[in-house]
């Protein structure tokens, strides 16, 4: 257990894991104090956390909103700062010993890296860093004296069953996803899903990009990309398997037959409070589960026919390099289209398999080629869904 205070950045302090961690950081006053917030746009929600927690900086990343930001703050000798270089500043402060990466997408990549430079422990829960650039960030870790402690629910869930194992007895990993709104409906059916529809998830209320990317199941995709890089094992070792209640977050099968599985409620406090004590664990953290409430814990084989954007991990390590990074930005655009109506569901999956496609391979990328194939993917992504039909002539 932690013993004395430690200072915490949360970066994407307004939203759904943001605010979660805030709730622990609150209630815990004497292992933890949030110094540095960082937002996305919310500027309101913002100023209000940072009147409640009083971190020594905020900073919101929409300049637009900057002047609203100080205003507020500054008369009561709360720092304020906006901007992408800021951010990567303050996750190296003096006074920050781990930072929460809570930020949506592509956006975590940068203030992640910054933090892994600065030796910083890391809370992760964007696990779009890892699936734009796992060997990168890898290969810095190891020059680094920055630790990883997983957030999100099924990595939290491998790690627990991981201690005091030794990792050559491991046979493979087995992440379990919820199966989304769509689980039991037909294609047909899926081809015409709302945003309305696929945010309605059965079990988790969570940020809407990773709503619908649960829909999609490129979630779960996602979630294979970031064991693989999490936990150093190669991507046969890992697989996904439906299970829609929820309650077993993910196992470890080993190899003398072995099964190991940690359950809770769908509730992420508990995984988000097991990175800020560094895989020790909370009093209370969540409400107790009661095992005998539930009569019928089920398992199904996933259906890659109704979901193909599961099948995009695969892809990702077939072609490694860049592709992981260019399949991410052209989903970012795509749900982002999907959310405002402008192209449907199944147009997702068809915007980054194109994409995927036309965007130049690289084999070993750097951190350049990362912001490039970024950028490129998605003005590519953006081109095809501005002419929605260049999208819906795949068969
Ligand atoms: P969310 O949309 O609720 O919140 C995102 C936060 O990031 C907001 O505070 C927003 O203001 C901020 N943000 C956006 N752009 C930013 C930028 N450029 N700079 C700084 N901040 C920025 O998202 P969420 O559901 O909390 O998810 C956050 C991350 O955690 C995602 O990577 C997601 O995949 C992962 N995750 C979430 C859950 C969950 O239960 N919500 C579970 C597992 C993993
Ligand atoms: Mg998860």
């Amino acid at each position: 257990m932690v013993k004395t205070q430690k200072n915490i950045a949360v970066i994407g302090a307004t939203g759904s894991i943001g605010t979660q961690t805030l709730e622990i950081i609150g209630s815990r006053p004497e292992l933890y104090k949030a110094t540095v917030l960082a937002a996305g746009s919310r500027v309101d929600d913002l100023i209000g956390l940072a009147i409640r927690h009083r971190p020594s900086l905020a900073i919101i990343a929409d300049e637009t909103k900057y002047n609203r930001l100080r205003e507020a703050l500054e008369p009561l000798g709360i720092a304020t700062a906006t901007g992408d270089e800021a951010l990567c500043e303050a996750v190296c402060r003096d006074d920050v010993d781990m930072v929460v990466t809570a930020t949506v997408g592509y956006s975590g990549l940068a203030p992640t890296i910054a933090a892994i430079k600065a030796d910083k422990d890391i809370a992760l829960a964007n696990k779009e860093t890892l699936v734009v650039a796992g060997e990168y960030i890898t290969g810095l870790l190891e020059k680094s004296m920055s630790r990883v402690f997983p957030v999100d629910s099924e990595h939290s869930a491998i790690y627990q069953c991981l201690q005091g194992e030794d990792k050559a007895d491991v046979k493979r990993l087995i992440i379990t996803a919820s199966g989304g709104p769509f689980r039991t409906w037909t294609a047909e059916r899926i081809s015409e899903a709302t945003a309305s529809d696929a945010l309605r998830h059965p079990n988790w209320s969570m940020g809407a990009k990773i709503t619908i990317d649960s829909a999609t199941m490129m979630n779960k995709a996602f979630e294979i990309i970031e064991a693989k890089w999490l936990f150093g094992l190669d991507a046969d070792k890992i697989t996904a398997v439906v299970h829609p209640q929820s309650i077993v977050h993910s196992m470890v099968e080993f190899k003398d037959g072995a099964i190991k599985a940690q359950l809770g409620l769908p509730d992420m406090k508990l995984p988000i409070a097991y990175a800020l004590c560094e895989g020790h664990r909370l009093d209370g953290a969540e409400k107790p589960l009661s095992i005998s409430d539930y009569e019928n814990l089920t398992f199904e084989r996933p259906d890659p026919h109704r979901f193909p954007c599961l099948t995009l991990a695969g892809e990702a390590f077939s072609r490694m390099g860049n592709s992981a990074c260019v399949i991410n930005a052209a989903n970012e655009i795509a749900v982002a289209a999907f959310l405002n109506g402008r192209i449907g569901f199944n147009d997702i999956y068809r915007t980054i398999e194109r994409t995927l496609d036309a965007v130049p391979y690289v084999a070993t990328p750097d951190y350049d080629d990362f912001v490039t194939s970024n950028s490129e993917a998605r003005m590519f992504a953006s081109s095809l869904i501005g002419n929605k039909s260049t999208i819906t002539v795949i068969p």
